[in-house]
């Protein structure tokens, strides 16, 4: 007996990469009755959205103008705080000299989530859990006559429509032709320091630092937004994260802006993007000089480019991500087959 192959897509849209895009592209085709099937490759979702025990590791502010954020914020039942901003800047110039008369807030408007930013993403994944498959790397993208195929460590994957809800620098190395944006934020790395006390606050100092000295070029207050404990965090200068004594040379920053209780932190966490394949590529490891100007592709038949860098409007934020998300959305509305 002979058997037919059945040429038909099994899965309508399938959504590579479960980052806050991808995520939330997957929670609107759902609500609608599309039928979805998100990829992604890491063994958790959220993709740049990453928070240890609340402290945000990528992304930790949204401001009052991301309207998109804050409704999703309202939706899932998260709230979001501001940003401490009440006391002085410290200052160290490159020869060491530290000045903490600065009565001043790089972030002062800011908004962070209560919690960390990855309650968003997870409550996402968790309404997402049956259409989710972790720990599926998809290696390779062919269009074809009826369809899109996927190759992936997990198998094949047929769907009538796929959604590249990924870094454009990423889906270029899935064999698509996509034109070159670079990944936002990919090349840095940041550095959490926490404490049982912030204890800069009663030194009538804000948490932020801007340093021209030592590993972290610009730090900030990252305590949560409840409870006694502090944090502080601060982003590395661009391949300082990759050098082994960053850790300690780090600390001894601390410990110089902020005073000797800066040098025993309970703990330290490190995230070095520029090294994590599922965000980073060679080329961006020197991030570019400004914000970069993005600009959404237009989809193909079958293939629909989402994520932040594919964004109308906020491109490389996280507004972005959900801005990408939404013309994703209306494209596949408007073509349904
Ligand atoms: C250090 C840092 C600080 C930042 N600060 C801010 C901030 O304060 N405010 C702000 O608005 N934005 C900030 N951003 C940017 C913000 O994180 C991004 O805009 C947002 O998270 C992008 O979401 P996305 O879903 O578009 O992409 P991503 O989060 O990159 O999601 C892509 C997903 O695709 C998956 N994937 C990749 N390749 C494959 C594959 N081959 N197969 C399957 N899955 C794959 C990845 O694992 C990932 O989950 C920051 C980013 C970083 C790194």
């Amino acid at each position: 007996m002979t058997q037919t192959i059945d040429p038909r897509p099994e899965t309508e849209i399938c959504i590579i990469g479960a980052g806050l895009s991808g995520l939330a592209l997957a929670k609107a085709l759902r609500a609608a009755g599309r039928k979805v099937r998100l990829l992604e490759a890491r063994d958790r979702v959220g993709g740049r959205v990453l928070s240890h025990h609340g402290h945000d590791l990528g992304p930790a502010w949204i401001w009052p103008h991301n309207r998109r954020m804050l409704a999703l914020l309202d939706q899932l039942g998260l709230h979001s705080f501001a940003q401490h901003a009440t006391g002085r800047l410290v200052f160290e110039d490159a020869s060491g000299t530290i000045r903490r008369d600065l009565n001043f807030a790089t972030m002062g408007g800011a908004l962070r989530v209560l919690g960390g930013l990855s309650a968003v993403t997870e409550a996402l994944g968790a309404e997402m859990a049956d259409a989710l498959t972790l720990g599926c790397h998809v290696q390779r993208v062919i269009e074809t006559a009826d369809g899109v195929t996927l190759f992936t460590n997990q198998g094949d994957v047929h769907a009538a429509r796929v959604v590249l809800a990924l870094p454009p620098r990423l889906a270029a190395g899935l064999g698509l032709a996509v034109p070159d944006a670079p990944t936002w934020m990919a090349g840095h790395a940041k550095l959490i320091a926490t404490y049982p006390t912030p204890f800069w606050r009663e030194m009538g100092l804000n948490g932020d630092a801007i340093s021209h000295l030592g590993p972290l070029a610009e730090l900030h207050d990252a305590s949560p937004g409840k409870g006694p404990t502090g944090a502080l965090f601060g982003f590395a200068r661009v391949g300082a994260a990759r050098d082994p004594g960053f850790r300690a040379a780090a600390i001894a920053q601390l410990a110089r802006l902020f005073g000797p209780a800066a040098a025993q932190p309970t703990d330290v966490i490190i995230k070095d993007w520029s090294t994590d394949p599922l965000t980073a590529t060679a080329a961006d490891l020197i991030p570019p000089p400004d914000h970069p100007t993005y600009r959404a592709l237009p989809p193909r038949r079958r293939l629909v480019f989402c994520g932040t860098e594919n964004a109308p409007e906020d491109g490389g934020f996280l507004e972005g991500a959900l801005a990408a998300a939404e013309a994703a959305y209306g494209d596949l509305m408007r073509h349904p087959d």
